[in-house]
């Protein structure tokens, strides 16, 4: 018995475990002692000017100035953490944060999750489009329109309440705003001081503001649900707002006097149960999700396959100018990250076109399958190459005295042999395939992840989501490698002869 815990094995897991539960300790009983802890993390995403956006490199805006100031007041080391908005309410009900301050409207269904603050801003939403559109005035003309919102947001969720519309979710609101110049929707619903700075500020050209606030909306600041520091934070802010301070830093972000605020946002006086159900979450994930997934997958799997097999046989051949350019092609697909070049190919290739007075657009599923396959073949040209060039050159002279062609040789000597060496590396890729084709969510892409993440949005449950989500892509790519392990098996010569001595 004290053999056995004198083990090294046994005293490594036992230290293990010790650091784990100091670990736990250090970052779960700050969460419930009433004493603020130090830094105070408050998330943010800095994609939203004027509230919260990066300027030279610095954090800025009027929520940022705002919360620096209720920080001075409840004397609060605050320290900014840039998360996705809809990242932030999951980021709060996980206690990572101590609070958010990221223009998020007060709304009931938020209101059951966390806890908000006082309102601090009212806002509303506009909706946004083209100088030329003479169509869209209203929410009214919205109808079976083609709209573009940020995910998770108030826009969202009003959008998609519009009959017949069709809507696209980004992971900003500048990327919906882009959409919307690169002309593949009608218009952008969002909040208005937002939409209204980048048209003024950040030199949005060719997009107007049309109709008034569509809603009253207030911003409060979010805390996890009975936070113990609401209270501090709620007087900090009253004293900011009673004190004069707000008025400067309202004055000094939009120019002019703040309006009145409420001390209870009218939206949480009534009150909805929000609804979350597996039946619902595997629906979407599983007949609405995964298809495209596997769509995504296998197309650009097969456009990979032939786009890699041309480049493999350039990059093996004997011509110097080709051999280069297809060496810099398969560098710059390997050598970037996939999310660049989707985002290159969807928000960059429209504008370039434009610029030099060509009229192709590009749509969202023609676009992703264009990025994938362009990096998939790059990959593949890589394995072929080495595939075939694994095979001894010895054979190619064999097969020459024998009087066979070199195309001959390809096809019938050393393909057959080279494919099986390859068939190990090709089921890697197409593993990892399948997992890539969630970055196609950043371009409003709705395959797996992205349905799963349009319901957290909603429901605000991320682990039982998420990990239902991630549970889809493993049976996946488990069913995927055993395709591939069958395939191997059966091109196994000896698995051949076995089954030739059989019969
Ligand atoms: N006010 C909107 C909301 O809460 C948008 C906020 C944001 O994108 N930062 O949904």
């Amino acid at each position: 018995m004290i053999k056995f815990w004198r083990g090294r094995a046994v005293q490594r897991v036992i230290f293990a475990l010790l650091g784990l539960v100091l670990a736990i300790g250090l970052t779960v009983i700050p969460a419930f002692s009433q004493t603020p802890p130090n830094p105070f993390r408050v998330a943010t995403e800095a994609t939203f000017p004027p509230f919260e956006f990066q300027q030279g490199g610095q954090l800025t805006g009027f929520d940022i100035d705002l919360m620096r100031a209720i920080g001075k007041e409840a004397d609060l080391n605050i320290d900014f953490r840039n998360l996705p908005f809809d990242g932030i309410i999951p980021a709060l009900q996980a206690r990572t944060v101590e609070a958010a301050i990221s223009g998020m409207t007060i709304t009931a269904e938020r209101a059951q999750a966390i806890s908000f603050s006082r309102p601090y801003f009212r806002a509303g939403l506009a909706i946004a489009v083209r100088e030329d559109n003479q169509t869209i005035r209203n929410f009214e003309d919205l109808k079976g329109k083609r709209i573009a919102v940020q995910i998770g947001t108030t826009g969202a969720l009003e959008a998609t309440k519009i009959p017949g519309a069709v809507v696209s979710q980004f992971d900003s609101a500048a990327l919906a705003l882009q959409e919307l110049i690169n002309g593949r929707v009608e218009a952008v619903v969002n909040d208005k001081p937002v939409t209204l700075y980048a048209i003024k500020q950040a030199g949005l050209r060719r997009v107007k503001v049309v109709g008034e606030l569509l809603t009253e909306e207030f911003y409060g600041i979010a805390l996890p649900k009975n936070s113990p520091y609401l209270q501090l934070i709620n007087d900090a802010l009253g004293r900011v707002i009673e004190s004069g301070q707000y008025d400067v830093i309202f004055r000094q972000w939009f120019g002019e006097k703040p309006p009145e605020l409420p001390l209870v946002a009218p939206a949480l006086k009534n009150l909805q149960e929000s609804r979350f159900n597996w039946g619902e979450l595997f629906y979407n994930l599983i007949v609405k999700g995964v298809p495209w997934t596997i769509l995504l997958t296998v197309l650009s799997f097969l456009f990979g396959l032939i786009g890699g097999t041309l480049v493999a046989i350039a990059l093996i051949s004997p011509y110097k100018w080709l051999k280069i350019i297809c060496r810099i092609y398969v560098d710059f697909f390997r050598g970037t990250p996939m999310l660049v070049q989707l985002f290159l190919i969807y928000f960059g290739l429209p504008g370039l076109f434009r610029e030099i007075g060509l009229n192709i657009d590009l749509d969202r599923l023609p676009a992703a399958l264009f990025a994938l396959s362009l990096n998939v073949a790059a990959y593949l040209a890589e394995i072929m190459r080495g595939g075939i060039q694994s095979i001894d050159n010895g054979q190619w002279e064999a097969c020459s005295s024998l009087g066979m062609s070199p195309v001959q040789t390809m096809h019938e000597v050393i393909f057959p042999q080279a494919f099986r060496r390859m068939l190990p590396p090709l089921g890697n890729e197409f593993i990892t395939l399948i997992k890539d084709t969630s970055l196609a969510a950043v371009i409003g892409f709705e395959e797996l992840f992205r349905q799963g993440q349009l319901m957290v949005a909603t429901t605000y449950k991320a682990f039982e989501i998420y990990i239902a989500v991630a549970l889809v892509y493993l049976v996946l790519t488990t069913l995927s490698s055993l395709v591939f392990k069958r395939l191997e098996i059966y091109m196994d010569p000896l698995h051949k002869s076995k089954q030739e001595q059989k019969a």
